[in-house]
């Protein structure tokens, strides 16, 4: 027999048990992001690989080992991309929608990043981000924390993420850092793991948010950050901590946060658990106010940040189970006998017009009554609606509540009525 064809490892399938839980999940976080007055926007998922190199960085995980590159049959050197940000930006410039505009936008959709596969790590999964243009000051930031706390709420998992703060200054402010921490680095070379050293003239930033213990507690004696920071970015990271406070956000000030895309400066954060195991990371982002210009558009400050999906799925399915799918049919309409069959699809075609929004499904296939009652059991049906050869010569239906095993037989006319009253039980 030939072999079976599998999916590539790291690139999953959902299935429709899980897909009725994103869905309910997906709604709610949209619907937050309508409550805040920010739009989609819907990019493509190839891009040009020079843009994830200029945008994200040559020396960064994503860019140097995680990347889908290929040619196309041009020749063009093209990526899956691995996050949405520089695509977004890509796409503002071209449609000279960021230039002395404001925009709040968000998108969502599959990242690819090749990379080992684990509980919460995938090589195709999904992100929703948002990225604000155009507004400068702390306050947009604090929003962006707001809106993410408020998603927290919305799904039952705000006692389970928390989040953390830091301020990586201003580019000059960075490069003064760089040169301290290096000179640091430099006598300590013993210490360091092969990533690091490799790393150190490189990107030296990197160095702080590196996994190795030995390397972590190093770094407790590293010149800080903190101490480096220009004035600018100090006030913009004192305002954006007081504006989260009088909101009632907690936070912790990470001076080891450093992100592992090159693109931000001033305000990083990200929004960590530890209920699920390593991959605590839920949602990640910060500033990058020189990220347009350096793709070619005009100096536009920015704020953004991405949101990994199946982390907070599996979030929520570990920590809110009562958070679950909506039920997928509510009512299933069963019928059996001569002409049935036709009169039972009219049925169902004019209760989806009287309420579009019943989740009505048709029994089809046949099958005696016995089968199709455990057919709407299976599929999770509160109400069966039957119609048998009487029934339809005499415009009546049966409407059985499947739960208390109760039947009434209604005539046509007085189902509609009867189905919106109960539609609520
Ligand atoms: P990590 O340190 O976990 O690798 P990252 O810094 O590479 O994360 P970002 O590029 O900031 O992650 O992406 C934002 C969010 O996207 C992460 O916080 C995470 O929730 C999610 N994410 C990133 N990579 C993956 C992946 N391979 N599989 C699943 N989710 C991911
Ligand atoms: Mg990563």
């Amino acid at each position: 027999m030939a072999k079976n064809i599998q999916a590539i490892r790291g690139m999953n399938d959902y299935l429709p048990a899980e897909t009725a839980l994103w869905q309910r999940i997906e709604d709610s976080l949209k619907k937050v992001l309508r409550s805040y007055g920010y739009s989609e926007i819907r990019l493509p998922i190839v891009e040009q690989t020079p843009l994830f190199k200029r945008a994200i960085g040559e020396v960064t995980d994503v860019v140097e080992k995680e990347m889908y590159t290929f040619d196309d049959r041009n020749g063009d050197s093209l990526s899956l991309r691995p996050e949405g940000t520089a695509g977004c930006v890509r796409a503002g410039i071209e449609h000279g929608i960021l230039y002395n505009q404001e925009q709040r936008l968000w998108y969502m959709g599959p990242m690819f990043r090749h990379e080992r596969p684990q509980k919460g790590r995938y090589r195709q999964f999904h992100q929703l981000g948002c990225e604000v243009f155009g507004l400068q000051g702390p306050d947009i930031d604090a929003e962006l924390i707001l809106l993410s706390a408020r998603w927290w709420r919305e799904l039952g998992i705000a006692e389970h993420v928390a989040l953390e703060l830091n301020s990586i200054g201003s580019l000059e402010a960075r490069a003064r850092y760089r040169d301290a921490l290096i000179a640091f680095l430099e006598q300590h070379k013993d210490q360091l793991d092969e990533d690091c050293l490799r790393r150190m003239y490189t990107n030296p930033l990197r160095v702080l948010d590196s996994k190795n213990a030995q390397v972590q507690a190093l770094l407790n004696d590293a010149p800080v950050l903190t101490d480096y920071l220009d004035d600018e970015s100090r006030q913009h990271f004192e305002q954006l901590g007081e504006l989260l406070t009088q909101a009632g956000i907690p936070f912790t000030v990470n001076p080891r946060l450093v992100r592992g895309l090159d693109y931000y400066n001033r305000t990083v954060f990200e929004w960590v658990t530890t209920s699920l195991g390593s991959q605590g990371t839920v949602c990640a982002g910060g500033r990058y106010d020189g990220m347009v210009e350096q793709l070619g558009g005009h100096a536009t400050p920015a704020v953004g940040f991405a949101m990994g999906l199946e982390r907070l799925v599996l979030l929520v399915q570990s920590v809110n189970p009562d958070f679950t799918a909506l039920p997928g049919v509510e009512v299933y309409l069963i019928s059996s006998g001569v002409g049935t069959q036709s009169a039972a699809m009219q049925l169902a075609e004019t209760l989806r017009d009287a309420l579009p929004e019943l989740k009505l499904m048709t029994n089809y296939g046949g099958g005696n009554f016995k089968k199709q009652f455990a057919r709407a059991d299976k599929w999770g049906a509160r109400i069966a609606l039957v119609l048998g050869e009487n029934e339809v010569a005499s415009g009546q239906v049966v409407v059985k509540n499947l739960s208390s095993g109760e039947q009434v037989t209604y005539s046509m006319s007085v189902l509609l009525h009867s189905l919106a009253c109960k539609k609520g039980v």
